[in-house]
């Protein structure tokens, strides 16, 4: 039986996101700036051998819904070979991704075969110039969709995440959950965290997104049973296969019910998002730390899990409060 971790909050913790890299072939104006920003060098990042082995590490803990990420996952070479070997680690529950979608077609196959159950797609727009003004990739959301209608083929589970920004994308709103109510899957908008570029745009705000889909398409049902592992409020609507979903961290704060934990590309374990609190595995392992010593270090870090977040954005001075941290360097 795997050990149960809780946190002194009485949290239980066993949710893990896994960032590959904190590059990305993208520059969404909510996360990183237009010219990019300082990577992280190829020797600083940690091997896949070492991901596997903290990864494993984690199950026996009961870390056991693993949640892949970036920046872009597949912008690291060989990201479909580490998600099949961490699916067929011992103890690993569930895998599942988050991407752009603009590099993902040519692995579908393999991750719908190794037992990756859902993909999350980042779908900011269904309008190609808004799309572009948004995520400056010179992607469009033609391309994204026809992955997704491929990975709904081959039997993945799709869920589209969208940060609504006040002059972009509000206009989407509507279109984007229509488009997953009518075909099954689940579109979540996520609140903008003041993170990274994050902090000089203007969030829509849950309650308004509600409102306006209320009006749109009647009332939201809360869905009860647990879909995803995930803080995301899922809602159904009658006649429709699709669910809509909303993550927000700034007006209806998670925290007191957040079972995660998150590994950087550089091997820092993350305990909060907003905290810098944690312990650098990568430090341990180079040092010549054995599993048991990573364990107990997993265990200290979690004993000392902040119970909260501090993100606020100062709306009477424009001034934010923040880590200092970017979202592709910790995975979202
Ligand atoms: N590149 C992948 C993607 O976009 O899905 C994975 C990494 S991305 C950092 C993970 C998630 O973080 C995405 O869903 C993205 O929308 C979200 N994100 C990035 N910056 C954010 C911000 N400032 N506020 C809220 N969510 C943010
Ligand atoms: Fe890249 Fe994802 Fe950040 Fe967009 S949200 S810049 S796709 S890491």
């Amino acid at each position: 039986m795997p050990e149960e971790l809780h946190d002194a909050a009485k949290r239980h913790i066993n949710y893990v996101r896994i960032s590959l890299t904190d590059r990305c072939n993208y520059r969404c104006v909510f996360c990183m700036p237009k010219d990019g920003i300082p990577f992280v060098p190829h020797a600083d990042i940690l091997r896949y051998d070492q991901l596997l082995r903290l990864a494993a590490i984690f199950a026996t803990m009961g870390i056991c819904h693993c949640k892949v990420t970036g920046g872009e996952p597949f912008c690291r070479k060989d990201a479909v070979e580490f998600i099949e070997a961490l699916s067929s680690l011992p103890g690993v529950q569930d895998v599942t991704l988050t991407t752009n979608g603009s590099l993902v077609e040519p692995h579908l196959e393999r991750l719908a075969r190794c037992g990756v159950r859902s993909i999350t797609f980042s779908l900011p727009s269904l309008r190609p110039q808004t799309y572009d003004r948004i995520t400056r990739s010179g992607f469009t959301p033609k391309d994204i969709l026809r992955v997704m209608d491929k990975a709904r083929s081959l039997g993945l589970m799709l869920k589209t995440n969208t940060v609504p920004l006040i002059g972009f994308n509000e206009a989407d709103i509507i279109p984007l959950a229509r488009y997953a109510l009518e075909r099954g899957h689940t579109a979540r908008f996520i609140e903008l965290m003041p993170v990274g570029s994050g902090k000089a745009c203007s969030a829509v705000p849950q309650s308004t997104i509600h409102a306006m889909l209320e009006a749109a398409f009647g009332t939201l049902i809360p869905q009860t049973h647990k879909m995803g592992n995930g803080p995301a409020k899922v809602y159904g609507i009658v006649g429709y296969p699709g669910h809509v979903g909303f993550i927000a961290a700034m007006t209806d704060k998670f925290c007191a019910t957040c079972n995660r934990v998150r590994l950087t590309s550089r091997g820092f374990f993350k305990t909060c998002l907003y905290h810098d609190s944690g312990v650098d595995m990568k430090k341990a392992m180079d040092a010549g730390a054995d599993d048991a010593q990573l364990a107990e270090l997993v265990r200290q870090a979690i004993r000392t899990k902040p119970r909260s977040h501090q993100f606020s954005f100062d709306a009477a001075s424009g001034a934010v409060k923040h880590s200092g941290a970017t979202m592709n360097a910790i995975g979202g």
